[in-house]
């Protein structure tokens, strides 16, 4: 038998467990599967009535990375991206570089960077 180990924490016993999968034989045809507490035998309706344990890391632990990871992100960069640059321009379909002449992203760096003069008052979002 190659099933792999569930554990459950049962409904009836309380107890961390493992799940026992028993064949169910209806003569000597396989009907379906006994679902049950190996602690304490209690049988499950089916599948969905099984209290599954959770496994694997706790979320938030998850939750709380991921966000902080984007913020390091955008302070790492803000310092000359195109977005603080005096030449960047923004328009309702474009961000250009006035400078260069071209489209740029608010991310972009140049070695022309210059520093709005209205970054004294900041940016909203910092
Ligand atoms: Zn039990």
């Amino acid at each position: 038998m190659s099933t792999p180990k569930v554990e459950i924490i049962c409904s009836a016993c309380g107890a961390e467990s493992l799940l026992k999968r028993a064949p169910q034989y209806e003569g000597f045809k396989k009907v379906g599967e006994t679902l049950s507490c190996a602690a304490c035998g209690h049988v499950y309706a089916d599948e969905a009535a099984v209290p599954f344990k959770r496994t694997g890391k706790p979320r938030v632990f998850g939750e709380s990375d991921a966000p902080r990871a984007i913020r390091v992100f955008a302070d790492d960069e803000k310092g000359k991206a195109c977005r603080y640059c005096a030449h960047y321009v923004v328009n309702p379909f474009t961000q250009r570089c006035s400078l260069h002449r071209k489209t740029v992203e608010a991310t972009d760096f140049c070695g022309q960077f210059q520093r709005q003069e209205a970054e004294d008052s900041g940016p909203r979002s910092a």
